[in-house]
Formats: C-alpha cells, structure tokens, sequence
C-alpha cells in the first residue's frame, strides 16, 4: 500500500495546481499543530531524520511549510546520484544535499515576511527526497503563541490561530502536539482539533518531553482517558534530538544518516526500557491490562503512514468521483467554447507576428508613392494658400490685379513692378521654407501614424510592452534616415528656389487645381459668414458691423490729425478736437457688447475675402489665366504657385520613397523578427500570450483539462490497485 500513498500524494500535488472552487479535489495531508516550543520541530526532524527547520527565538515559522516526504531507493546512491536531497519546487534551486542550506533557506524565506506582518499564508514548498523517509505530505505551521509578550503582540496571536484553522479543515489530518509536562488542557492545539474534529476522529496527539514528567504520569497521559482521541496519542522523547545531528553527522551529510537515526533513538529507546513498568504491553494492568500505550518516534511514523494511508485510501473513491465530474466539466466546456481546439503559446505568439508582418506589408502596400505624393500636395497647397493670404488677399490693392488682368492689351511688361515683387517673394516663400525637413517630417510622422495604429489594434492592445516596443523600433528607424533624407530633399529642390519652368499641361493642371482651392475656401468663408449671421441676426449684425466701420473711420481720422499736428502743420486741427471724436458717443446709438463686436469684425472680415476670392476664382476662370504663358503668371499667382507645390511634392515623394520608406519598409519586419519574438525565452512567450485574456482563459482550461485527465488516468489506476489489495484483506 505504500505505493499506494506516495502516488496519491503525487496526485495531490498537481490537484494543488488545478484552480477548483471547492475542496472537493483536496486530498488529506498531515497538519502539525502546537504551542511555541512544545517540540513540534524536534518531533518533525526526527521524522524525516535531519535538522532542517529554521531555529531561533523570534518567530522563525513565519508561514506555512508544506513538506512532501518522498522515498527513494537507497540502491540508487552506487550510482552517483544523490539519494537524500531537499528541493524547493517554487524556487528553481535544484537539488540541495547540504540540509544546512536547507535550513537556511527556510529561516531566509520566513524571515523575508516582514514583522509587522507577523505570519504569512503562503506556503514554501519543500520535498525531501531520502530512502530514510516515509511517503508522507506534512504541513508545519506557526506555534501558537501562548503568552503574548512585547514582541508577539496579541494580534499576531489571532493571525497564527486563523492560518491554522485554515489547514485543520476536512479532510487534513490533524497532528496536534503537546508537551507532556503542559496540562493538556491548556493545549492550544488540542482544543483548536476539538472544535473542528470533536470525536478526534482525525487528529493524533503527541505528547513529547515525556522525560520531563514521571512515568507514570507520561502513561496515563497516553492512556487517553481525560480527552480522548479516538486515533490515540503517541508518545516521544526527542531530547538532545539537535545536538545528536550535529555531532554524528557524516561529512557528506549522507552517509552517517544511519547512525544519527540509530543514536538519536536510541536515546529514547533507552528511556523508555528504563520505565518500563509504565511503557511496556507486559507490565500494564488493571484496566488496560496487556495495552500498551503507543510510544517513540518509530512507532509515530509508522502510525502516522498507517493513518494517511487509511484516510487516503478512504478518500480515493470520493476523489476519483469528484475529479471525474470535473474532467467532464472541463471536457464539455472545452468542447462548447473551442471546439476542442489546442492551443500553445508558442503558436499563438507565432500567428500574432504572421498577422502583424501581414498588417504590415498591406501598410506597405498602400502607403507608396501615389499616397505620399498626395498627403504632400495637400500639406503644399496649404502652405500656398496661407501665402496667398498674406500676401495677397489683405492687399489693398488685390482688386486692382484682377481687373489688369481683364485688359487684354496689358502685358507683363505694363504690370507695375510690385506684382513681380509679390510674386517672387510668393515664390520663394514656399520653395525656401525648408521643404527637406518639412515633408520629411509629415511623412516620418505619417508612417509613425500608422505604426501607432497597428501596434494598438487587436490582439496588440492587449500587449502594451509589445505595441511600446513595435513603436520604439519604427521611431528608431525613422530617426535614423531622417537627417539624410531631409538633407536629400532639400538638395533636389534646390533649382526651383531659383527657377520654376511651367510647361502648358503643368499649368493648365495648376490652375484648376487652385480653382477648386479657391472654392473650397470661398465655400468655408461664406459657411462661417452664415453661422454669424444666424447666431447674431442679421439686422443686428449689420448695424453692429456699421457702428466698428464708423468708430474705426473716426480712429482714423483722429490718428491722421495726431500727425499732422505733431507734423507742425498750420491748418491742423487741434488734437484736443480730434480725441474728443473718439470719445464722442452718440446716445441713440444702441450699447454693443464686446462679444458682439467682437463677431461684427470677423463677418467684415469674412465678407472682404469673401468678396476677393470670388474675384481671384473669376480671374483664373478668365482668359487670361487660361491661355497660361510666360505672360501669365504674374496675373495669376495662384495657379503659378499651385505647379511650384506640384513640382516639390513630386520631386520630394521621389527621394523620401528611396531615402526613407524603402529603408523604413525593409528593415522594420528584419527589426520585428530579431528583437520581438527571436529572443523570448519559454516564459516570456508563455507570459505575452497570458496577456490576452481570450487565449488566457483558452489556455486555462486547457491545462485544467489536461491535468485532470492525467490525474483522472492515475487516480483509476490507484482504484484497481486498492480494490485488488482490499479484496484478500476482507476475505481473509
Ligand atoms: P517548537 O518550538 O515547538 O518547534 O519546539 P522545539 O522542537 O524547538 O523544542 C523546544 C525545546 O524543547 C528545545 O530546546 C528542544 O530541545 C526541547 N525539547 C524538544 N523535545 C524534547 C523532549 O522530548 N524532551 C526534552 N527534555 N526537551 C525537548
């Protein structure tokens, strides 16, 4: 049966793994409970053989140690492999032979709870491997506090109380011990059992430091008269039990286990010989007559090992039932939500990087010359229209342009020297405002755009470091080629900061394009007139839009009789006349509020462009314009400035195209290959793909199934077996 209890003990450590709601799926595993300094860790080392469990004054067992006793083959040790080792699964640390370093990384793990904290819940696992030990599952817990002094406050009291009310639950086994010169009354851990288990159906009492007490008195303890546990109680003495260790331990900490084990009980094989009148089956009489009471820590272990068995065996069949109503869970919800379709993490991190280099390529597909040659245009033909504005459209003078251009004799010749002025610095307005560095610029930010786009879509935005990432090496490629390209761009527009030829089609394009730009504005102007106009009202807006042109005319006339004054002029006015017309108010007048003018100045405004570029969109429409020409260009700076635009984004697309898309577009799928997946270690995948919650809670119960089907295959394995030994049991 022993088989028996080390496979279900490997069964219930992979059920602890299984998230489950209930505790059906728990399996029992021993809790030892006590008071501080009852002889919980003497009576737990001399179990498995070793001193391992972290001593001190302050609180050392901090949380909750959950020991696996695993026996091994002492054959096994000829061949090089160690027969008696710890390890601690959470921590990676391998196989540590050496039970000081045990021991020390206990008292290091316990004492990292801080002690404000007092105790912690979460338990350090430990498995000893040893042909020494039974196949036995322990828990050790914090000893109860029993007097609470300056450094264990009373509140650390209630904390070591719940944590262990938490592990003495059903089905766990209950080890509660007790130092036999305590009244067993004023036992913490008996009375902690009682509550849960009244009958002490699963709780074993062991009375320790019977050296301390008379043995008479040990005996009857362990008679089990005043509080009865229906499991018994054990008896130990395991004095010296420390010390022992330390002196026979062999040098390989391994070899000289036999003696230490031999020595150690043997100390308390001597004490109980020497009573044993009180100890011993024989000598016992009266009542009990014949019945000896259970005594030494040979005798706990095999009890101990009896008595999980028993209640592991009994449990086997419930568990098998609940683990299987489990697995069929898990089964039908794996069949509804996927399918029954697999994943790993590995393939989902592998489609993620398929689709995002898609996402890609089709990005790159549709962001070629065409595209960039038209978000530059547009850029362009903003900047032409600001210029234009400036230049143009606030002149007092723009209507005098357009109404030259309608005389059919003029030449360019005839044209006033200043509209060539205005036109060569229109000119070299757009081709010297750093055209490199400005369309490089929309187009880096145009590409980084779209980046952003791909990194923060589905399934990306569930991996932010990722999506950082992806963002980070576009930027660092853009950064790279931008100088260059900048630099490139600048240096091919260079001709046309000091002459621009038009050909006939260039032109014709031109103008038409700037037509359709003077009605889109024209358009927006008159919308925003109307929104005014419908806000304010129209007879109001038109007497407040009167009232500024007659204040402003008045503020004119004062500023102009201000200089003549200042001028000396005889027949000036005098100043104090001129200021007064400021002042001046006219009572019938209505009162106008800031707001108010404040829109009468915008509609005058909007109405004057209006009015202008109306006249600008005819001139271009005239014949003039239409016939193109050198001649004409003067006439219509809009349609001249319009190819300008054209040529630059053309001859920029070209080497942006070269300099940093075909760069961007080759190194940033190379850069994804080589820095995004290539160097993602087994848990850094199994990590990225747990951020998405789909494939997260996929995975979950994927790996719920799985383990439950193995634990399913052992666990019918396990039944068979018992029922064979359990048949020639009853019928014997
Ligand atoms: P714990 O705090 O419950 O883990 O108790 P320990 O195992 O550290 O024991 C507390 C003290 O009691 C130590 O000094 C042990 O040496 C001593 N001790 C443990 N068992 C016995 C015993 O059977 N007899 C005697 N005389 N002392 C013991």
């Amino acid at each position: 049966l022993q088989q028996l209890t080390r496979k279900l003990i490997e069964v219930r450590n992979i059920l602890k793994s299984v998230d489950h709601a209930d505790d059906t799926l728990t399996l029992p595993s021993m809790v030892v409970i006590g008071s501080q300094s009852s002889g919980k860790s003497s009576v737990l080392e001399a179990i498995v053989g070793h001193e391992f469990l972290p001593k001190g004054s302050n609180m050392v067992t901090r949380r909750p140690i959950e020991l696996t006793l695993v026996r091994t083959e002492p054959t096994r040790a000829s061949r090089g492999t160690p027969v008696e080792y710890g390890e601690f699964p959470g921590l990676g640390l391998g196989r540590i032979t050496d039970f000081r370093a045990v021991q020390k990384t206990l008292f290091d793990l316990n004492m990292a709870v801080p002690a404000a904290q007092c105790v912690s819940d979460e338990p350090i696992e430990l498995r000893i491997h040893s042909p020494h030990v039974p196949d036995l599952t322990m828990i050790d817990l914090p000893g109860y506090v029993q007097i609470a002094g300056m450094d264990q406050p009373e509140e650390l009291r209630e904390k070591i109380s719940t944590l262990c009310e938490k592990y003495i639950r059903e089905p766990n086994i209950i080890l509660a011990v007790c130092a036999a010169d305590v009244d067993l009354a004023n036992s913490p851990a008996l009375r902690a059992s009682r509550k849960v288990d009244p009958l002490g159906l699963r709780t074993i009492g062991v009375v320790t430091k019977l050296d301390l007490v008379p043995p008479e008195e040990g005996a009857a303890i362990l008679r089990n008269n005043k509080y009865p546990l229906a499991l018994g109680y054990v008896g130990v003495v395991c004095k010296g039990m420390t010390s022992a260790f330390r002196t026979s331990r062999g040098h390989d900490g391994v070899s000289g286990e036999g003696n230490v084990t031999r020595s150690v009980l043997q100390g308390e094989n001597d004490y109980f010989s020497q009573h044993a009148e009180h100890y011993l089956a024989a000598n016992v009489r009266g009542r009990n007559a014949g019945q000896a009471p259970l005594t030494g820590t040979e005798t706990l272990r095999r009890r101990l090992m009896a008595v999980l068995e028993e209640s592991m065996g009994s449990s086997l069949h419930g568990i098998a039932n609940a683990v299987q109503i489990e697995l069929e869970e898990a089964a039908y919800q794996f069949k509804v939500q996927y399918n029954d379709r697999s994943i790993s993490a590995e393939s989902y991190v592998a489609e993620t990087m398929d689709a995002l280099k898609a996402r890609f390529k089709d990005l790159a597909a549709g962001f070629g010359k065409p595209e960039v040659r038209s978000l530059l245009r547009t850029a362009f033909d903003d900047k032409v229209m600001d210029i234009l504005a400036q230049m143009y459209w606030t002149d007092a003078r723009a209507s005098e342009l357009s109404q030259l251009a309608d005389n059919k004799k003029l030449t360019a010749q005839d044209l006033d020297r200043y509209w060539q002025y205005k036109l060569d610095a229109s000119t070299s307005a757009l081709t010297k405002s750093g055209i490199g560095r400005l369309s490089t610029q929309l187009v880096a930010d145009a590409v980084r755009a779209h980046i952003d786009g791909l990194a923060s879509a589905e399934p990306f935005n569930h991996h932010p470091d990722a999506a950082e990432r992806i963002a980070g090496f576009a930027s660092a490629i853009l950064r790279e080629r931008f100088g260059i390209t900048a630099d490139q761009v600048e240096n091919c527009v260079k001709p046309y900061k000091y002459e621009v030829e038009v050909e006939q089609v260039e032109w014709e394009d031109g103008r038409r394009r700037s037509i359709d730009l003077l009605d889109k504005e024209l358009r927006m102007c008159d919308e925003a007139l109307k929104r005014i106009q419908k806000a304010v009202g129209s007879k109001r807006l038109r007497e407040a839009e009167a009232h500024v042109k007659s204040v402003e005319e008045r503020s004119r006339k004062a500023a102009l009789a201000r200089l003549r004054a200042r001028e000396g002029a005889a027949d000036a006015a005098d100043p104090a006349t001129s200021d007064a017309l400021l002042e001046e108010s006219d009572p019938t007048q209505p009162h106008y509020n800031s707001a108010l003018l404040a829109k009468a100045r915008e509609s005058t405004f909007l109405a004057d462009r209006s009015a202008i570029l109306k006249m600008r969109a005819a001139a271009l429409r005239a014949k003039r314009c239409k016939t193109g020409g050198p001649e004409a260009k003067a006439f219509c700076p809009e349609a001249f400035l319009s190819v300008v635009a054209d040529k630059l984004a053309y001859t920029s697309v070209m080497f942006i195209n070269i300099e940093l898309l075909a760069e961007f577009f080759y190194q940033f799928p190379r850069e994804i290959d080589s820095h995004l997946i290539y160097d993602l270690g087994k848990e850094e995948i199994s990590r990225f793909a747990r951020e998405n919650p789909d494939v997260r809670k996929h995975l979950d119960l994927q790996e719920r199934k799985e383990k439950l089907e193995m634990v399913m295959e052992k666990l019918d394995a396990l039944v068979k077996v018992y029922q064979e030994k359990q048949a020639p049991q009853r019928n014997s």
